[in-house]
């Protein structure tokens, strides 16, 4: 686990007035944070570093689910009886799904990209149409394990297969998270790209965030100018914190202001 003094440290330095530690849960029995670590334990260490940082920069207490229709019914359990400042939640590629290392090759061959991200845009409007989150984090991160196949441009080239998404997500009134971490993928764009912000803020969408997905110091905050910078061109001015929850957004800083 990082030190969180690495990271608050790093965002006071920066002047980032606020943060969120969103580690991650799976639910599917032997995925990597199946039971990474009880609730109660994260709670103390977010909140004692919360304490200690108090008046120089906020953190809040946040988690990451994994999110798997087959698992709604476990999610919205734990949602229910755990309490967090900030729920992102995510697709991931599962041991037992088609985008694992061992079986992504096959299941790409011969088929077009609109049939290839069938199966995690499928996962992603369940996380949508669940509305158990505050945010949906790294909406098309297929494309990462998709780089061999196909490049941005490529998914660019299909808005027909976001549309339904954003339309869902705009009704949801959950935020979209511009995920800076593509950026340091072979991806080269964040997930999602600007082109999808800015169809998001056309069909209403109020709601973004911005996220590094970092898992180390070192790439705290990385990427995260370019992600506001997309945000900022997308129309938005400011960054949502939890759903339905009036605790003052975050104003972008001034140099993002159009
Ligand atoms: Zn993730």
């Amino acid at each position: 686990m990082v030190p969180l003094e690495l990271y608050a440290a790093q965002a006071f330095e920066r002047g980032i007035p606020e943060i969120a530690i969103t580690d991650h849960l799976d639910f599917m029995p032997g995925a990597p944070a199946y039971e990474y670590a009880d609730y109660g334990k994260r709670e103390m260490i977010v909140r004692d570093a919360a304490e200690r940082w108090a008046g120089k920069v906020t953190i809040r207490f946040g988690v990451e689910l994994t999110y798997e229709s087959r698992y709604e019914d476990a999610i919205r359990e734990h949602l229910r009886s755990h309490a967090y400042d900030y729920v992102l939640g995510t697709v991931h590629a599962m041991s037992d799904g088609p985008y694992d290392r061992s079986r992504i090759a096959g299941f790409v061959a011969g088929k077009t990209l609109p049939e290839v991200v069938a199966p995690y845009f499928g996962e992603v409007a369940g996380a949508i149409t669940s509305r158990l989150f505050d945010t949906i984090g790294h909406l098309d991160m297929c494309k990462r394990w998709l780089v061999p196949w196909f490049k941005a441009p490529d998914f660019a080239a299909i808005p027909e297969v976001y549309e339904p998404l954003l339309v869902a997500l705009v009704e949801s009134g959950m935020a979209l998270e511009v995920n800076a971490s593509g950026l340091r993928h072979p991806t080269g764009e964040t997930y999602p790209g600007a082109w999808v912000v800015r169809r998001f803020r056309e069909l209403g969408g109020q709601r973004v965030t911005t996220g590094s997905d970092s898992h180390l110091p070192r790439s705290f905050a990385f990427g995260l100018e370019e992600a506001c910078e997309i945000v900022a061109a997308a129309g938005f001015d400011r960054l949502a914190l939890q759903r339905g929850v009036e605790r003052g957004d975050l104003a972008l800083p001034e140099r993002f202001r159009r």
